[in-house]
Parts: structure tokens; C-alpha cells; sequence
């Protein structure tokens, strides 16, 4: 496929898709599907997605569907090495989300933030109109509510082009791909906790940890009682390195 001025080269790793796209190329790539009109969603698979996925059929299903999808982390880099089809590198959604909204407050369109706690995705709000002068943020949900349909009935009213949701893993990939053309909207995202940092109720390792590739180290030492969900990334790594030596 050929969407503005990339094409979409995928690369499959444990069988779930990504796109071998810089940063930039990512945002580019978003800015010319919400440009193009009509719905689509972008995914960002972690170690932990690609274990759920290999169980998980109907998640596995719904990330290969999507417009877009992004490496969200050095795991998935140190995957794709290990099957011998290396990504360009890393691309965070939380990093990919900024670029986006910078993006959308230079040309005027309108952003809809769902998920986390209740006030949560209102402090992000804050934080991003802050940070992005001109941004319009039309609205806010936060993520336990029980019924879709008022959900999906506030961001079509809201009138929002693009929706940034943070449900976690795999209820928001879910999420979007089910309900997101009914809302009108153009773009969604599924960013698991980007809404708590951008509130500022969680902190993001310093960018020298970021460039070593130790954000997960950082997050660990933050929040030790994470070490049940990051062990699944050397499992993921004997995994790919199995799928390596059977030739897939
Ligand atoms: N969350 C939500 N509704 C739910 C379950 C989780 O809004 O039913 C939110 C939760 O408050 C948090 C985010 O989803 O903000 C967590 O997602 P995940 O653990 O996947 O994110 P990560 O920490 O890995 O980025």
C-alpha cells in the first residue's frame, strides 16, 4: 500500500505485522490517512502484545488489521534482530502521539483523549494544550465505563478527527477496531498509559535512559511490582529465537 509519500513495508515478527517506518515517516504516514479521510487506527505492540497475540487470535487479528503499526520499544527491535529482519528502530506511541498532536494543533484539528482513571485524560488535556498552543481538545472519557454506546455517542458529538486511547492491552486494539468507524472519528491510536503520563501521575525515564534503550530498566526500578510483566520479555526473545532456528 502506498499512503502519501511512504509505502508501508511490513514486517512480520511472531506473527504480528509492523511497519518499518522512522518516527517522522510514522507521523507522516498518520497525517496522510486523516488527510485521506474515511476511519483508521494505529496499533503499538510491545514484547508483552506479542505473547498475548500468539494466544489471543481475535487481538492478533485486530493488530494485523491496523493502518499503522509501531515498534513500542526496544524488545521489539531486539525481536526483529533475532528473526534477521531488523526494524529501523524503536518508535514509542507515547513519542509518536506528541508528534501527532503537535501536528494537529498547527493545522486545527480536533483531538478526543479516552481512557485511564476518571480526571485523568482531563489533566493530559491540560498538560497538551499547554505544551501545543492552538490545540483543540473537544473532549474526554475516561476508561471504565460499562457501555459503548454513549462512549461512541460523545466523540461523535465532540466532532474529533482523532482519538487517543488508552484502555490498556488488548481492550483498547479492541476497542477501536469494533467501534471506532461509528464514531466518525478519523484516527485512533491505542497508547495503554500514555494519558497517566501526560497527566503527570506517571514519570517517563530521562532521555539518555530513552537513547540507551533502558526505559524499561527505569520504569522497573519506578514500579517494581512491573516485574511479573517485564519477564515476558526474555521470553519473548527464546521465542524468536526459536522461530529463528525452525526458519520462520
Ligand atoms: N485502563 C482503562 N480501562 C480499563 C483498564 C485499564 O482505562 O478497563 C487504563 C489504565 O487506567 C491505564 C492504562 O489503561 O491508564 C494501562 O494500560 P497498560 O497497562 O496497557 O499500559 P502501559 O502501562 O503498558 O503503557
Amino acid at each position: 500500500m502506498r499512503i502519501g509519500r511512504f509505502s508501508t513495508l511490513k514486517v512480520e515478527l511472531l506473527g504480528v505485522r509492523f511497519d518499518d517506518l522512522s518516527p517522522e515517516e510514522m507521523v507522516h504516514t498518520a497525517a496522510s490517512l486523516i488527510e485521506a479521510g474515511g476511519f483508521h487506527y494505529a496499533v503499538t505492540p510491545n514484547p508483552e502484545f506479542l505473547l498475548a497475540a500468539r494466544k489471543n487470535e481475535a487481538f492478533r487479528t485486530v493488530l494485523n488489521q491496523a493502518d499503522l503499526s509501531m515498534p513500542d520499544g526496544i524488545g521489539v527491535v531486539y525481536v526483529s534482530k533475532i528473526l534477521g529482519r531488523p526494524l529501523k528502530g524503536r518508535v514509542p506511541g507515547i513519542d509518536f502521539a506528541e508528534h501527532l498532536v503537535a501536528w494537529m494543533a498547527r493545522t486545527g484539528k480536533r483531538l478526543y483523549l479516552l481512557g485511564s482513571k476518571p480526571g485523568v485524560a482531563e489533566a493530559a488535556a491540560k498538560t497538551l494544550t499547554e505544551r501545543y498552543p492552538g490545540l483543540t481538545v473537544c473532549g474526554t472519557h475516561d476508561g471504565y465505563f460499562q457501555e459503548d454506546a454513549p462512549v461512541i455517542e460523545a466523540v461523535r458529538a465532540s466532532g474529533a478527527d482523532v482519538v487517543l486511547v488508552g484502555l490498556g492491552a488488548p481492550k483498547q486494539e479492541l476497542w477501536m477496531a469494533q467501534n471506532g468507524p461509528a464514531t466518525g472519528a478519523r484516527f485512533m491510536v491505542g497508547l495503554g498509559g500514555a494519558l497517566d503520563v501526560f497527566a503527570g501521575n506517571v514519570e517517563r525515564a530521562p532521555e539518555a535512559w530513552q537513547k540507551a534503550g533502558m526505559e524499561w530498566c527505569y520504569r522497573l526500578l519506578k514500579e517494581p511490582k512491573r516485574i511479573g510483566r517485564m519477564a515476558k520479555l526474555p521470553l519473548v526473545l527464546v521465542q524468536a529465537a526459536g522461530a529463528r532456528l525452525r526458519g520462520r
